[in-house]
C-alpha cells in the first residue's frame, strides 16, 4: 500500500505570495463570492484543500456583460499596447512560477517539476502571442472589376469563451487566452471543476499586469450549467474548448444554435511506430516521455505502441525496466515521477482496460491490477496486445502502456489510422524515405518523427477527425479568434 503524506495544506500556507491563492471568481475586474461553494481536493490524498465560488447563471450573464463592455476599448488598442500588457502578464507568471507550480500540483497531482514546466510552457505562449498580435496581416487583391480596389483585413471576433480541462490547468488557459487577447478579443475562462485554483492565480496576475476589467475573467462552478449559458448567448462569438470528445460534441452542438466560431482540442489515441532501423535507446526514452508525462493523463500520450517484430522483445525489455523504476508519490515529494490520477474515473478506466486485455490474452510485464491505492495507478506495461482489445480502441489517459507487434509498413500504417482520433502520431525510423511516407500517410494533425518533444507556441497544435477542429499556437491560432473582412472600394476610375 502506498503511503502518501498529506502535504498540500502546508505547501499552500507556505506560498511566497499567499495572494495567489483565491477562492472567489474573477468577474468584471472584481472578486465575486458566487452563489455557493465547491470543494477542491488534493487527488493524492482526497483531502479538501479549498472551497471555491460556485457561480450561478446570473454570474455567467454578468461575465458576458462585462466582456462585451470591455471589448471595444481592448479591440481598438494598438496591438503593440495589448502586447505590452501580455508581456507584463508573462513576466509576472515567470516571477511566480514556483508558487503557481505548487498550486497546480496540489489540485492536479502532477509532479512539481512537471507543474513548473507547464507554467513555463503556458507563459511562452503569452510572450509569443504578445508579438504575434502585431502581425495579423490582411491582404490586397488585384481587382476583378474596373475601378475597384480590394482589401482584406483581420478583426477580432469579440467575446471568447475558453473552456479548459484539468490535465493542464494553467497552460491550456494561457494558450487560449494568449491568442484571443492578442487578437483583440475579451476572454471568459471556465476552468475544470477539479482545478480552478490555477485559473484564479492567473487572474490575480492578469489584474496586476494591468489587464482592464472584463478583458480576462474566470468563472468557476458547474461546467454544464455555465458553459450552457456561454454557448447559448449570441454575444459570445467564439468557443475554444480542450477536453473530452464527448463534451466537445455537446459544446459544438450548443454553439451551432447561435452560429459561433468553435475550436476544439479533443481526445487523442496516439500511435507510436518503432521500425527496426530506429535508434532503439532513443525510441525507448521518447516513448517513456510520450506515455508517462502528466502521469499518462495527456491527449498526446502514446496509447498504442507498435513495435516491429524484430525489435519487439529488445524494446519491451528496456522499456519495462525503465517503467518499473518510475517512482509514484505525492507530486510535492522530491523525486516523484508519477502522481495520482486527477479523476477517480481514470483509475477505473485503466483497471477496466487492463482487465479486458488480460481476459483476451495480453500479459503484464510490470505493474498491473489492482491499482496501487486511492487515485494512483501503478505504471503498467502490457504485451501481446491485439487489435480489438479495449485499450486499442479507447484513449487510456493513464499510465498503462500497450505494446503490439507489426510486420510491414503497410500493415502498421493501416492499423495506426484505424481510429476515430487523429491528434498526434509518433514514428521512429532512420530511413528518410519511410519517414516521409509515414508522415504523409498518417491521418493525424501532428506527426513527430524521432522525437517526443514537439509542441510550443510556433506550431499549429490540433487534430484531425474526432480529435477536434481548429488550431492553437502559431499564426493559425491567432486567426481562430479573428474574422476576415473584405472591403471593396468602388468609383475609383478617374
Ligand atoms: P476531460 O475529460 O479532459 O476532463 P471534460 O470534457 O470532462 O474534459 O471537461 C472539461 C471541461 O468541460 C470542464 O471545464 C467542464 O467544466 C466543461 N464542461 C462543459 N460542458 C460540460 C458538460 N456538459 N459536461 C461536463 N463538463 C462540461
Amino acid at each position: 500500500m502506498l503511503a502518501i503524506p498529506s502535504c498540500s495544506q502546508a505547501a499552500l500556507r507556505g506560498l511566497g505570495c499567499p495572494q495567489l491563492l483565491r477562492h472567489d471568481a474573477f468577474l468584471g475586474g472584481s472578486w465575486i463570492a458566487g452563489a455557493g461553494q465547491d470543494p477542491v481536493t488534493d487527488p493524492a490524498t482526497d483531502e479538501v484543500i479549498a472551497q471555491v465560488a460556485r457561480c450561478s447563471t446570473q454570474d455567467a450573464l454578468r461575465a458576458i456583460d462585462a466582456a462585451e463592455a470591455a471589448f471595444p476599448a481592448w479591440r481598438d488598442m494598438l496591438a503593440r499596447d495589448r502586447g505590452r500588457i501580455l508581456r507584463r502578464w508573462a513576466e509576472l507568471i515567470r516571477k511566480h512560477a514556483q508558487d503557481l507550480a505548487v498550486i497546480l500540483t496540489c489540485e492536479q497531482g502532477k509532479p512539481l517539476a512537471e507543474a513548473r514546466d507547464e507554467i513555463h510552457y503556458g507563459l511562452d505562449f503569452i510572450d509569443w502571442f504578445a508579438a504575434e498580435g502585431e502581425r495579423a496581416y490582411g491582404e490586397t487583391i488585384p481587382a476583378h472589376k474596373p475601378g475597384r480596389q480590394l482589401m482584406v483585413t483581420m478583426q477580432p471576433v469579440g467575446v471568447v469563451a475558453a473552456i479548459t480541462p484539468w490535465n493542464f490547468p494553467s497552460a491550456m488557459i494561457a494558450r487560449k487566452a494568449a491568442a484571443a487577447l492578442a487578437a483583440g478579443c475579451t476572454v471568459i475562462v471556465k476552468p475544470a471543476e477539479e482545478t480552478p485554483l490555477s485559473a484564479l492565480a492567473l487572474a490575480v496576475l492578469a489584474q496586476e499586469a494591468g489587464m482592464p476589467a472584463g478583458v480576462f475573467q474566470v468563472l468557476t462552478g458547474d461546467g454544464a450549467e455555465l458553459c450552457g449559458v456561454l454557448t447559448g448567448d449570441t454575444r459570445v462569438r467564439a468557443v475554444s474548448f480542450t477536453g473530452s470528445t464527448r463534451v466537445g460534441a455537446i459544446l459544438a452542438a450548443d454553439a451551432a444554435r447561435t452560429v459561433k466560431k468553435v475550436s476544439l482540442e479533443l481526445g487523442g489515441h496516439a500511435p507510436v511506430i518503432v521500425f527496426p532501423d530506429a535508434d532503439l535507446d532513443q525510441a525507448v526514452t521518447d516513448c517513456l516521455a510520450a506515455k508517462f508525462a502528466t502521469s499518462g493523463q495527456d491527449c498526446l500520450a502514446a496509447n498504442r505502441i507498435y513495435l516491429h517484430e524484430t525489435i519487439h522483445d529488445a524494446f519491451a525489455q528496456r522499456f519495462t525496466e525503465r517503467v518499473a523504476g518510475l517512482r509514484l508519490g505525492h507530486g510535492l515529494t522530491q523525486g516523484t515521477e508519477i502522481g495520482p490520477m486527477t479523476r477517480r474515473s481514470v483509475v477505473e478506466t485503466c483497471d477496466a482496460q487492463i482487465t479486458d486485455a488480460l481476459a483476451k490474452g495480453a500479459r503484464i510485464l510490470t505493474g498491473g491490477r489492482p491499482p496501487a491505492s486511492g487515485n494512483f495507478v501503478t505504471p503498467t506495461v502490457l504485451v501481446d496486445v491485439q487489435d480489438g482489445m479495449r485499450i486499442t480502441r479507447e484513449e487510456t489517459f493513464g499510465p498503462v502502456a500497450a505494446l503490439m507487434r507489426f510486420a510491414t509498413e503497410a500493415e502498421v500504417t493501416a492499423r495506426a489510422n484505424a481510429s476515430e482520433m487523429g491528434l498526434a502520431a509518433y514514428v521512429f525510423t532512420r530511413d528518410l524515405g519511410r519517414a516521409m511516407r509515414l508522415s504523409a500517410a498518417l491521418e493525424y494533425g501532428m506527426v513527430a518523427v524521432n522525437t517526443a518533444s514537439f509542441t510550443g507556441p510556433p506550431i499549429p497544435f490540433g487534430g484531425w477527425k474526432g480529435s477536434g477542429l481548429g488550431r492553437e499556437g502559431s499564426r493559425h491560432g491567432l486567426s481562430e479568434f479573428m474574422d476576415l473582412k473584405y472591403v471593396c472600394f468602388g468609383g475609383l476610375a478617374a
